[in-house]
């Protein structure tokens, strides 16, 4: 169990043993439902064929609602991000999850992102009733983070869209995923054009 929770992020040796201590013990109820939420979790999602965020149908909750606003599009990395935007944030467009950073240096290639499905949303949304105005790129401000949001900003040229980026107050080389709610929120309220 100890070796199994060191995998986890931020989780080191010391805590690894806090917690299987705690789970064998006197959490026993307490592990055992985790165990079955992780199974079932894992048993039932699937990623939206949309935007590529956790769904556990075709779509996710995000695309499914009708009264989301289709003229904003905010890319991030992981779903994670969606979790901690959704949660942190007022933002009431619609997502899409890259599933990667853009990192010639690490041999990740634009073809190992969600890229051309992004791609040709963006075209379809440009034909809503409400047509897509504008792409926040939401990526964290790490050299990849930035990167890709360069890559982006060069494919997405010419489209007639307004890019803008996620700025103000996030740490440099911050992963959007450990920021603070506070801190998400007014960065995301303050994006400038990219
Ligand atoms: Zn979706």
């Amino acid at each position: 169990v100890v070796n199994e929770l060191t995998k986890l992020p931020t989780v080191g040796e010391k805590t690894a043993l806090r917690l299987a201590y705690h789970m064998l013990t006197r959490g026993k109820k307490d592990a055992a439902s985790l165990a079955s939420a992780i199974s079932e979790a894992l048993s039932r999602l699937t990623l939206c064929q949309e935007c590529f965020y956790f769904a556990e149908e075709h779509l996710c909750e995000v695309c499914s609602d009708p009264s989301r606003d289709t003229r904003t599009l905010c890319v991030v990395e992981k779903p994670a991000d969606v979790l901690v935007l959704e949660r942190s944030s007022t933002f009431t467009g619609l997502y899409h999850v890259l599933h990667g950073l853009w990192s010639p240096l690490r041999g990740v290639r634009p073809e190992h992102m969600t890229l051309d499905p992004l791609l040709s949303r963006v075209r379809r949304l440009k034909q809503e009733t409400a047509p897509l105005r504008e792409i926040i790129l939401a990526t964290s401000t790490t050299v990849e983070g930035d990167a890709t949001a360069l890559f982006l900003a060069q494919e997405l040229e010419g489209l007639g869209i307004e890019l803008s980026r996620l700025a103000q107050g996030l740490p440099k080389g911050g992963e959007l995923e450990y920021a603070d709610e506070v801190t998400l929120a007014h960065a995301l309220q303050g994006r400038r054009g990219f």
